[in-house]
């Protein structure tokens, strides 16, 4: 097993950080099954295969089956995960220097959202480890029924590399509370904040077992995962196409229960009675925040005709001075570093160009920012049609289109007019407008004069084609238990 050693020199954080870049199976670093390694520019790390997955499912069966599950009581796996969340608020700056470093992703964000939050959903779900339980149901004088919340047993996992840390903890929190135990695989290409944590998973005293990391591509790794017939359930964040392929996996197999969260196109509706101001700073944000590579990025930016001019004159400007703040996730005043990889680069620089070839105008960007890296100028596309590439499909980066609308018939129509059912927005001063578009519009979060505002304690999940189930609150403590229902009968009558 390779070991990982970086020093951090600041300017926001100086530091070591070193830790083993395994398999972590039953508490420990093990090697890969494949004996190779998946190469980073910093780091070699273990590149699974599905031997591994297997043995990660043996160790996590038999925790499951020995100290874990309903072995342990709520109580006591509360304390753990608050124990897991003290310890990552222990090391955030730790912690988001290497997410910063392994995805791209300013230190600013990664310490104040992504690592802060992480620990925040794990405290949530602390809360809930002991207040998971079933009801009475009583159906005569001599007969009841009562309900069980039982783990399901053994839960694979799967995310994706844009909030490798968040989307670690959404997946962890609620499936720990209700006692199942975890075979998860982190993206190939952001795998190190999951392994740091591995050592904070043991420090915490989670029992060895409870939760197995195993590294790897998504068609070996990803693949033995939702094939498994020992795994029960598989819950997977990334790409629509992978999401289909993961279903069908799980149907060939042991229909083991799916829920997915996937990619998106949300709609962002700014009407006349806006506040103007306020509605480019969040619009912005919907598109820019994580260089555009947000599941729920306000990708489609739509503005009622009679503030359109003023609208784009003042997101313009915005994000003009955003364009200046593209550069070292370490620096204190960037707000956009690189893309994740080679290979998202080259995606979204396509999208430019097909927006370019379809007619749409470049109203803004549109280049690499600078001679090196991935670094790509926030760009913003004005006269688009609906059937263009670039309104229909998810372009994951900073690429937003802007088209106006006349009224609300109108919007609701383009804004629903896409496969997919994420998240929305939409600013107006009227309230009751604001909630009836809200209504109207087909996605499983609307935000109303925000956008990306996530919470542990609200549910967030796709409508159509963005996903199956909700992940965070006290719904996604439904994807982990099986209920179950006990009759009994307490009388002498059939
Ligand atoms: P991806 O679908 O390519 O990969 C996600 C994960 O699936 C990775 O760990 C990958 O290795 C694995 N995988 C790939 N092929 C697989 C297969 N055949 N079987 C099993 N696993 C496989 O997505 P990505 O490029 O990592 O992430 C970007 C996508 O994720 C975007 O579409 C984005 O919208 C979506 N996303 C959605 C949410 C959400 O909550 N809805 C959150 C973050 C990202």
């Amino acid at each position: 097993v390779k070991t990982f050693s970086y020093e951090f020199t600041g300017p926001q954080w100086k530091g070591k950080t070193e830790f083993k870049t395994g398999n972590f199976i039953n508490g420990e670093f093990v090697p890969g099954g494949s004996g190779k390694f998946i190469e980073y520019v910093i780091a070699q790390i273990s590149e699974g295969n599905a031997a591994d997955v297997d043995l990660a499912v043996d160790a996590a069966q038999k925790a499951y089956d020995t100290v874990w599950g309903l072995k342990t009581p709520g109580f006591a796996r509360g304390k753990l995960l608050i124990r897991l969340a003290e310890l990552i608020e222990e090391n955030v700056d730790e912690l988001a220097s290497l997410e910063a470093l392994d995805n791209g992703k300013t230190f600013a964000a990664a310490r104040n959202f992504d690592v802060v939050e992480a620990a925040a959903c794990l405290r949530y779900y602390a809360g809930w480890a002991d207040k998971i339980h079933g009801k009475v149901i009583e159906t005569s004088e001599e007969k009841f029924g009562y309900t069980r919340h039982e783990p399901i047993g053994v839960v694979g996992q799967i995310i994706p590399w844009n909030f490798p840390f968040l989307m670690l903890a959404w997946k962890l929190g609620p499936a720990l509370a209700c006692g199942n135990t975890i075979v998860l695989k982190p993206s190939e290409f952001t795998s190190l904040t999951a392994l740091r944590v591995c050592t904070l998973i043991s420090a915490a005293g989670f029992p060895p077992g409870v939760i197995n990391i195993v590294l790897g591509y998504g068609q070996t790794v990803g693949a033995a995962i939702s094939e498994h017939m020992k795994i029960e359930k598989v819950a997977f964040t990334g790409s629509t196409a992978v999401g289909r392929t993961i279903m069908k996996a799980a149907a060939g197999s042991n229909l083991k229960k799916v829920t997915l969260e996937l990619g998106g196109k949300s709609p962002n509706v700014v009407f006349n009675d806006a506040d103007v101001d306020q509605a480019v700073k969040w619009a912005a944000h919907g598109i820019y925040f994580n260089h555009g590579q947000t599941c729920c990025a306000g990708s489609r930016i739509y503005v009622q005709s009679g503030i359109y001019d003023s609208f784009i004159e003042k997101f313009t400007a915005h994000v003009k001075t955003l364009s200046t703040l593209v550069g070292d996730p370490f620096h204190p005043s960037t707000f956009q570093g690189p893309q994740v990889s080679q290979i998202q680069y080259d995606r979204i620089m396509h999208y430019i160009e097909s927006g370019k070839s379809q007619g749409a105008t470049l109203h803004l960007g549109g280049e690499r920012h600078g001679t090196e890296g991935y670094f790509i100028q926030p760009t913003v596309f004005t006269d688009v049609e609906p059937h263009m590439k670039i309104v229909q499909e998810e372009i994951f980066g900073p690429v937003g289109v802007i088209a106006k609308f006349e009224d609300e018939e109108d919007v609701v129509r383009q804004a629903n007019d896409t496969m997919y059912g994420l998240a929305a927005a939409v600013f107006s001063r009227d309230v009751g407008r604001a909630i009836s578009v809200a209504h109207r519009l087909q996605a499983g979060t609307v935000w109303v004069n925000c956008v990306n505002m996530l919470n542990s304690q609200i549910p967030f999940g796709g409508f159509k084609q963005s996903g199956i189930g909700r992940e965070l609150g006290e719904y996604a403590l439904a994807n982990y238990t099986n209920v179950k229902a006990v009759h009994v009968n307490i009388g002498t009558n059939m």
